[in-house]
């Protein structure tokens, strides 16, 4: 299975990190590898010194579909969740300058966390879910899918024109302002709808 990412998808995000308004999605793509284990504690690595946290609504693809048609887009997931897309923002920053991939801040073990599941069918409106990650008990990061500038169909529907999605994979749909480093001994946890979807410890 492969995790899709979308950055630069809520206006907010994209004036703090001083980044363009992209004309299209940017999408990138994290391995299988990066999914930290379920009630594991999050490692920062030694090759960054700037490990920032971006709270994300999750989708979980439950079909194999490619070229998906916005209108038919909704019948691709059932589940939306929450996680968090660790980024090596100082290794970011210098690969970004260099014009060069950026896996390696993105995809490194550990660096995508994700929640617990819940169906989509509890939501009168995917387009309107409130969300927020809280370190050490204090409001980091607040969001609402509403903000996106890509909605969730609109993700499905382009990602699927680059990438056959398959059952399993799973869309980060991009972060909203408040990014942040994490530092040891930070408690992180990541709230949807009113519902904790996860907690972490950062060693
Ligand atoms: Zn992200």
């Amino acid at each position: 299975m492969k995790l899709i990412c979308i950055g630069r998808n809520y206006t907010d995000h994209i004036k703090e990190l001083a980044n363009e308004r992209p004309t299209d999605p940017v999408v990138f793509i994290k391995p299988d590898s990066a999914i930290l284990p379920k009630d594991q504690d999050f490692y920062i690595p030694d090759f960054t010194n700037d490990v920032h946290h971006e709270v994300e609504v999750l989708v979980k693809i439950k079909k194999v579909g490619k070229h998906i048609d916005e209108r038919f887009a909704h019948t691709y997931y059932d589940e939306v969740g929450l996680g968090i897309d660790f980024t090596a923002r100082d290794l970011q920053s210098q690969l970004k300058e260099k014009g060069l991939p950026w896996e390696k801040a993105k995809g490194f073990d550990g660096a995508a966390v994700i929640g617990k599941w819940l169906p989509k069918s509890d939501f009168p409106d995917v387009n309107n879910l409130k969300f927020s990650l809280f370190k050490n008990g204090e409001e980091v990061q607040k969001g609402n899918t509403g903000l996106m500038l890509w909605k969730i169909d609109e993700l499905i529907s382009y990602v699927s024109r680059f990438f056959m999605l398959k059952k399993g994979d799973i869309i980060f749909t991009g972060t909203p302002a408040g990014v942040g480093r994490v530092a040891t001994n930070d408690y992180l946890a990541g709230v949807l709808e009113g519902q904790e979807l996860f907690s972490l410890k950062v060693k």
